[in-house]
């Protein structure tokens, strides 16, 4: 058989081809890992940027807490050095240390707080950090799995590609152009084969004379009557 023979071939590497790159994208997406190890990475970059940004606010809470008790000893020893003497002036010099006093209790809340936090987030952290370690760990025996099948399915498709072209070779334009006509509004299946006397891509009962037509082993192409695709001899 000429055409046909080929014709059918092209189907089968095409089909084929699909699959692989059905197979390929879906290692592609795997590659990266498991959802879980992704969200578990951004946990963890998340609570490590968040612990970061209390530490800065504990710490500075501390030093603005350790300014302010300088301040207010410098403020306290000139109130008692008898230096200021009238009475507006000593009142103003006590509001001052007040409100400086006031301020300080509440920078030490705030620093107590964030060392809270700091506590807590660290204990997060280690434990999401025990999360991760686990899943890279389990990861890192799957990447394996996956790259090498990677690394398979690429040579496939490289050798898919040149077997199609030079199946291509072989095929009159005419014959080519109706079979990626059919493969485009056909599913993907541009080749049907006889099963008997039933088409094996739209199981319906094929005409005889249809048949006949279709094992003849000329380069004339015979379309199924169900669906239209090109028919080859069983
Ligand atoms: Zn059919």
């Amino acid at each position: 058989m000429g055409n046909k023979s080929d014709l059918y071939r092209l189907q089968e590497i095409d089909t084929t081809w699909d699959k692989v790159r059905r197979r390929l994208s879906q290692l592609q997406n795997m590659s990266g890992g498991s959802e879980d190890l992704k969200k578990t990475r951004d946990q963890v970059g998340a609570t490590e940027s968040s612990l970061g940004e209390w530490q800065r606010a504990q710490k500075e809470a501390e030093l603005e807490s350790y300014s302010l008790t300088e301040r207010i000893e410098e403020a306290e020893s000139k109130l008692m050095s008898g230096e200021v003497r009238s009475p507006k002036e000593l009142e103003s010099l006590q509001s001052s240390i007040d409100s400086m006093r006031r301020h300080k209790e509440s920078l030490e809340e705030r620093s107590v707080e964030a060392m809270l936090k700091v506590e807590e987030l660290n204990g997060s952290l280690s434990t999401q950090q025990g999360k991760l370690s686990t899943l890279e760990q389990d990861w890192d025996s799957k990447r394996q799995t996956i790259d090498d099948e990677l690394r398979q399915r690429k040579k496939e498709f490289v050798y898919l590609k040149r077997l199609r072209e030079q199946t291509v070779e072989k095929l009159p334009t005419a014959d080519l152009e109706q079979y990626e006509h059919l493969r485009r509004r056909k599913n993907g299946i541009a080749v049907a084969r006889l099963e008997g006397d039933v088409c094996n891509a739209c199981h319906m009962e094929v005409p005889r004379s249809v048949i006949s037509e279709a094992k003849r082993g000329n380069s004339t192409i015979t379309y199924c009557t169900g669906c239209g695709r090109i028919l080859i001899g069983g």
